[in-house]
């Protein structure tokens, strides 16, 4: 028998929602479905003393897909499929700043750039400003090799630039802080450091054994969401999803001001942009896929010293650049590039799978999910 006591059985074991994961999706389905139900007892639990998966690790870009993504999504995607897409990730960035404000989240429409390496992707513009058409009005993308010297890039390696004009940066602590916050608010409430270790499904709710520092101990729950992502095959093996670790480098404050928006290269897997008057370059997954396929955190080295060297190759050639931070975050990836919505058991669900796009599809998805557990409770 476990030593609770009266009080604690009654008032904090059993909950109308357990969401496992503090992540942009866990924090939305939370708020959302508090806000639908105020009556219920709300609570995310998370393994971190605060969110600890990529949702608190990432570049902060609120984008939809560089000119070459798009191109390379096109080969396998229809052009309608393609638009359904690029109008999800655009319009879920929207949902994300309407629901906490710019000003909190320090929204910046700064613009989006991809690097060109051959001198050739302007040659794409017209065909996608084309296909964007009916979402946008307007085009999207821009030949912007105008702007190369003045972002003082190193012109004998790039050769172009693309600006997509709808695409900008926010703070991500201060998003992750402004969602928390808004969150409890509400009425939800957070149970950190604290990791869900297995959940059964029983005739009048759920079962959910959570390890705490004083052993494990059994919650209830009329219904369970997880929003766990890279991680969710520890409670739900058979999601299809592989996890992928991303890297990000930041420099030391530059005594010189960084170009200002968000840059891409080598079809999105590369991206920086200026942080507090910073560089913070990520990415370069693609040089070893099959390392990255880990839910470990840690710095591939192969990963580090071309990230630096790309820094003192073209994007601030001659500059005097040292790094200050280096971290790691697991994304989930999949065969198709949409998230999913699971339902495994009548009472369990999960929204999981968003891939590099989580600050543009995390907030609408988490949305759904916390609809679709309003529509299926008992
Ligand atoms: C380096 C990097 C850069 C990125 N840059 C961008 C970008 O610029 N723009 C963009 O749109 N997207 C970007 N992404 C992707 C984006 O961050 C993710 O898609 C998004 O944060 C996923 O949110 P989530 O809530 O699904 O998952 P997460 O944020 O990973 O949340 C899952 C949470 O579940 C918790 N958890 C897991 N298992 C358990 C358990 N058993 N018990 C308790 N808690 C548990 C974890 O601790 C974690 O906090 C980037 C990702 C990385 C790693």
């Amino acid at each position: 028998m476990d030593m609770l006591s009266y009080w604690e059985k009654s008032s904090f074991i059993h909950h109308g929602l357990i969401v496992v994961g503090g992540g942009i999706v866990g924090l939305s389905t939370a708020l959302h479905y508090q806000l639908a139900h105020p009556k219920k007892k709300v609570v995310v639990i998370e393994r971190g003393l605060f969110p600890s998966g990529a949702s608190t690790k990432n570049a902060g870009f609120v984008c939809f897909g560089s000119i070459s993504e798009l191109a390379e999504n096109a080969r396998t995607d229809s052009q309608d499929e393609l638009l359904s897409l690029v109008e999800k990730r655009y319009k879920g960035g929207l949902e994300l700043r309407q629901l906490l404000g710019d000003k909190r989240i320090d929204y910046r429409l700064v613009g989006g750039y991809e690097l060109d390496f051959q001198g050739d992707l302007h040659e794409r513009i017209f065909t996608f400003n084309d296909w964007l058409r009916p979402l946008f009005k307007r085009p999207v993308f821009s030949d912007a090799r105008d702007n190369i010297p003045a972002f003082s890039f190193e012109q004998t390696i790039v050769k172009g630039l693309v600006k997509n004009q709808f695409e900008g940066s926010i703070d991500t602590g201060k998003m992750m802080d402004a969602f928390a916050r808004k969150a409890r608010e509400a009425g939800v409430q957070f149970y950190t450091q604290t990791d869900v270790l297995h959940y059964v499904e029983q005739a009048n709710g759920v079962e959910v054994a959570v390890s705490t520092a004083e052993g494990t101990l059994q919650l209830m729950a009329d219904q369970l969401a997880l929003c766990t992502n890279a991680f969710t095959k520890a409670l739900l093996p058979e999601a299809d999803l592989v996890p992928g670790r991303g890297m990000v480098i930041v420099t030391k404050p530059l005594k010189w001001a960084p170009p200002r928006g968000t840059f891409h290269y080598h079809s999105g897997y590369n991206y920086f942009r200026n942080a507090g008057n910073r560089i913070l370059l990520g990415g370069a997954r693609h040089l070893d896929l099959k390392g990255e396929a880990t839910t470990q955190e840690g710095i591939n080295s192969r990963l580090e010293s071309q990230l630096k060297e790309d820094l003192k190759s073209f994007i601030a050639p001659e500059r005097p650049l040292e790094v200050d931070y280096a971290w790691s975050g697991i994304m989930a990836f999949g065969e198709g590039k949409s998230p999913l919505l699971l339902h495994p058991s009548p009472r369990v669900h999960a929204a999981v799978r968003l891939g590099g796009m989580g600050v543009a599809l995390g907030t609408g998805l988490g949305k759904e999910l916390a609809l679709h557990l309003g529509a299926t409770m008992s």
